[in-house]
């Protein structure tokens, strides 16, 4: 089952947050109908967003873009302050042939940007963005954390699509290091990482989330919090309707010209909406 896990070393503040989302990524995979290489892009890119989840207050939400030149153009994946997520690829039917046995989700991606935007329930939103540093979203997730957050961190994402095209692990672990820690516990964990076996066959080998936390720290940690990730998409009708009028008054009168109704599709969720003309006319009196 589906599970985020937080935890702190217990000798120095090194914060540990491990996940699997297999089951999220799986039913992602289905309703965005995706092939293997999109599907592998896609599943990071929520397996990153849901471990920038693990520290949001109530109505707090995080959103990752990925803007790249590579064929999936575009990889977005919200999640909110109960780590539910929804994402999308803009082209999901995209495979490429495999580098080094892996799915070359780094070529699908190309050379862009990556962006994160914070909703913290201020005035404005946080939005910030960097460079893609290899289209892995693991290290540049790792860069964004480093160069916009002073974060230093390490970050894995994985996800692995069996032959039947269905998403058999997907799950990552991400480790901050917090003020204060002392230079051999960064040392001794820089070390761990070089040591530790992918994610994804941890999940395979039928590691937990916890187990993946403590495999990581390879020394006593204090689990903090343990979330069950899922995805869900709050759309409705009225915000269809309120991203409609946000076209603005130009857009909205040659919708009306044209007479038709509108069908709009969720990028999230897939689900279908119709605007009627009424509709449309009563967003121009406001
Ligand atoms: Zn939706």
């Amino acid at each position: 089952m589906d599970e985020l896990v937080k935890g702190i070393l217990k000798d120095d503040p090194i914060l540990i947050v491990s996940i699997d989302d297999t089951e999220t990524v799986e039913y992602a995979r289905k309703i965005h109908d995706t092939y293997p290489t999109a599907t592998a892009a896609l599943g990071r890119v929520i397996t990153a967003a849901l471990l920038l989840s693990f520290n949001l207050k109530e109505k707090q939400k995080v959103m990752i873009q990925i803007r790249g030149e590579g064929p999936l153009r575009e990889v977005v994946a919200e999640a909110d302050w109960l780590s539910r997520i929804r994402g999308y690829v803009k082209r999901p039917h995209i495979h490429l042939g495999l580098k080094e046995g892996k799915l070359d989700v780094g070529r699908a991606i190309g050379k862009g940007m990556l962006y994160v935007t914070k909703d913290l329930g201020l005035k404005e939103p946080y939005h910030s963005g960097v460079p893609l540093q290899t289209g892995e979203i693991g290290d540049d997730l790792a860069y964004y954390l480093l160069k916009s957050e002073q974060i230093p961190s390490a970050v894995s994402v994985g996800v692995f699509v069996d032959t039947d095209n269905s998403v058999k692990a997907s799950g990552g672990f991400m480790v901050q290091v917090l003020p204060g820690v002392r230079d051999e516990t960064i040392d001794y964990i820089e070390k761990r990482m070089e040591d530790i076996p992918p994610v994804t066959s941890m999940i395979l080998d039928g590691y937990t989330p916890e187990k993946i936390l403590r495999e990581v720290a390879g020394r006593e940690v204090e689990i903090l919090e343990r979330r069950r990730p899922e995805y869900y998409c709050p759309c409705t009708k009225d915000r269809v309707l309120d991203s409609i009028a946000a076209l603005g008054r130009s857009d909205i009168e040659e919708l009306v010209d044209k007479g038709d109704d509108l069908d709009v599709q969720c990028w999230f969720c897939k689900k279908n909406y119709r605007v009627s003309q009424e509709e449309l006319k009563s967003l121009l009196k406001d």
